[in-house]
């Protein structure tokens, strides 16, 4: 901002409340980093030790140690891969090809994707969509991602041998998606802050479940990026809906609708 007083001197003012906030998100987003490490890296090294120290002999703890490092690092593999993500997604290096993608080839393929996960904890996986819902215009594998991210947490979260609703509707401009579970569902208080990097409501159960609290903000992140919008609404009477709308679109090879104008203009 300038301002130019009467003597004529100039005042110049910077606003920097904007790059202070950037730099406290970027500190806590590299303490929350080295947090999400520690455990893991902790455990490895103990169970490591354990068994160089002599449990190597003894089968039954041995195993338990190993099946302890096979955990974690799975979590640490979950949480590499979402870095990696985050990481192409700051650098506008996370590249989206956008064409019209089939809603519903798309879904039943990411619903195939979750029949191992689903089986583990007896969820029953149903698929409705409630008209034809045709085309959208977006990045297939990101869109599979979403759905995938969505569903994984409705298996995770939601009831064991509960059933996880997968539902598609197409209003003509928009495609609307929407994944609900019958578990828990998610307290109020936490609505505002779901989609939020390492926002977690049960961090014990997050981790526990190999969660790194980061899909949610990649969720969001992919889907505004492709012109949509993501939310959470409770579910009626218990459990949790998450949404996604992206643009509609119609099929390739078919002609879009003539518009009146665009009729004159062919004649
Ligand atoms: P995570 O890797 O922990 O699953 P997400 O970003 O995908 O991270 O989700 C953030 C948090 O939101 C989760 O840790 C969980 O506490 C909560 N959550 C997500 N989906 C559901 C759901 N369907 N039911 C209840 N809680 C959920």
């Amino acid at each position: 901002t300038q301002q130019r007083d009467q003597s004529g001197s100039v005042l110049v003012l910077h606003d920097i409340t904007g790059i202070r906030r950037l730099e406290k998100m970027r500190r806590d987003f590299v303490a929350n980093v080295s947090h999400e490490l520690r455990t893991p890296v902790a455990v490895l090294q103990a169970n490591a030790e354990t068994l160089l120290d002599g449990a190597l002999e003894e089968q039954n703890i041995a195993e338990k140690l190993v099946e302890a490092i096979h955990r974690q690092t799975g979590r640490l593999s979950n949480l590499v891969a979402d870095l990696l993500d985050i990481s192409r997604i700051e650098a506008g290096q996370y590249h989206l090809d956008r064409e019209p993608v089939d809603v519903e080839d798309l879904c039943r393929q990411s619903l195939e994707g979750m029949e191992r996960p689903a089986g583990t904890r007896r969820v029953t996986l149903r698929y409705t969509p409630s008209n034809d819902s045709g085309w959208v215009m977006a990045d297939s594998k990101a869109v599979e991602q979403i759905v995938t991210n969505m569903l994984d947490n409705a298996i995770k979260y939601g009831r064991a041998e509960g059933t996880v609703i997968l539902r598609t509707r197409n209003d003509g401009s928009r495609v609307r998606f929407e994944v609900q579970d019958d578990g828990p569902g998610i307290d109020r208080k936490h609505h505002a802050r779901l989609f939020e990097r390492f926002y977690r409501v049960d961090k014990g159960r997050s981790r526990g479940m190999g969660g790194t609290g980061l899909g949610l903000s990649i969720v969001k992140h992919l889907v505004e990026t492709m012109d949509g919008r993501v939310g959470y609404r409770a579910a009626f009477p218990n459990g949790s809906v998450f949404w996604f709308e992206l643009p509609a679109t119609t099929a390739p090879g078919m002609d879009a609708p003539l518009s009146a104008s665009a009729a004159v203009d062919a004649l």
